[in-house]
């Protein structure tokens, strides 16, 4: 029998503390997003992804470091069969106090009530149009129906908050800014806003991206008055508002324009069990080879501390030296 790993938390150089983990559980996705992935693509084998059990062995490793929250993503995870099987394996790990996922939404309907039963209770669900042409411009597929079926039907298991998320891209998604708040406010949704990160199979330029300020500007011209929520947790990547005649909130993330890299407390792990440090690191660790053979959980505790303690100050997407990943988002995990 394996000792468990020494405690010890995952604080890196600049005094972060890491309590967050992204577990993608696949790199395939049954949409093509522009911004996130390219049309043809040549996907991991299935003999390549974690299994379930080796998913959960490693939460259980990190869990004593202090990893407390679990987010699942992909790839579109509901395209993972029998996912309410690893959700409900991941909350049953001492430690693990909240377990969310991000989805497109598309399988949601009938995935939803499972999801919850099985102890799920975050779930961000993408959704960057509300009108048809533009959902297939984006996402190159057709699939709103789905999608807003999806999100029924999370309402009706029971889910809430159920936030859903949208990138916020000049000239396209800008035009849908106020549709979906409108449509977040009517469904009692927490809508929020992420600028465009040069992080896809597409060209970023930083004239592309949509600002937080002018989201706002546009909510609060054609919406109504909005006034910041103070946050208890400064990890909280985004900046919340709530509308002043009661209407709910949205949620702003600056990725961009206001990066919050000085309170970053994320890893990740890749559908193949690479850990990143940073959504935009360079380098990466391989755990597969570590959890599939014989390693000692410690020897992995301690191959995910070295990985914190090598952690830059942050991305540096405002600056000459940035120098964008070779993974698009979808086989790294959003
Ligand atoms: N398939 C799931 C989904 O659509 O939510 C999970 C994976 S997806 C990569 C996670 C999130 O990353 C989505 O909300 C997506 O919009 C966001 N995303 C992908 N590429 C992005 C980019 N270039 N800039 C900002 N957000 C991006």
């Amino acid at each position: 029998m394996q000792s468990l790993p020494m405690m010890g938390s995952l604080v890196d150089t600049f005094g972060r503390r890491h309590n967050n983990l992204r577990i993608s559980v696949t790199d395939r996705c049954n949409l093509r997003c522009t911004y996130c992935m390219p049309e043809e693509v040549t996907f991991l084998d299935k003999k390549e992804l974690l299994s379930f059990e080796e998913i959960a062995r490693f939460v259980g490793i990190v869990a004593p470091l202090g990893i407390d929250k679990i987010r699942l993503t992909g790839g579109e995870p509901l395209l993972r069969r029998d996912l309410p099987r690893l959700v409900a394996m991941i909350a049953a790990i001492p430690g693990i106090r909240d377990v969310g996922l991000t989805t497109n939404g598309l399988l949601l309907a009938a995935a939803a009530a499972p999801l919850f039963d099985a102890g799920l209770r975050r779930i961000n669900i993408s959704l960057d149009a509300l009108s048809e042409a533009r959902f297939r411009q984006m996402s190159r597929r057709d699939g709103l129906d789905l999608v807003l079926a999806g999100i029924a039907a999370a309402k009706k298991a029971g889910f809430d908050p159920i936030k859903i998320n949208a990138v916020s891209i000049r000239g396209i998604t800008e035009y849908e800014v106020v549709p979906l708040a409108r449509y977040a406010r009517e469904h009692g949704l927490e809508m929020r806003f992420i600028e465009y990160m040069p992080i896809g199979a597409d060209t970023w330029e930083r004239d592309k991206v949509f600002f937080a300020h002018e989201i706002l500007e546009t909510l609060e011209r054609e919406i109504g008055p909005l006034v910041p929520v103070g946050h208890s947790d400064p990890s909280n990547p985004a900046s919340d508002f709530e509308y002043v005649d009661g209407g709910g909130r949205v949620g702003i993330i600056a990725s961009v324009s206001r990066p919050f890299c000085g309170s970053c407390n994320r890893i990740r792990l890749t559908a193949e069990g690479k850990l990143r440090n940073c959504l935009f690191a360079l380098d990466e660790v391989d755990l597969k080879p570590m959890l599939r053979g014989n390693a000692s959980a410690s020897t992995i505790a301690d191959a995910v501390r070295a990985n914190v303690l090598d952690k830059w100050a942050g991305h540096e997407i405002n600056t000459a030296h940035f120098v964008k990943p070779e993974r698009t988002m979808h086989a790294i995990g959003g």
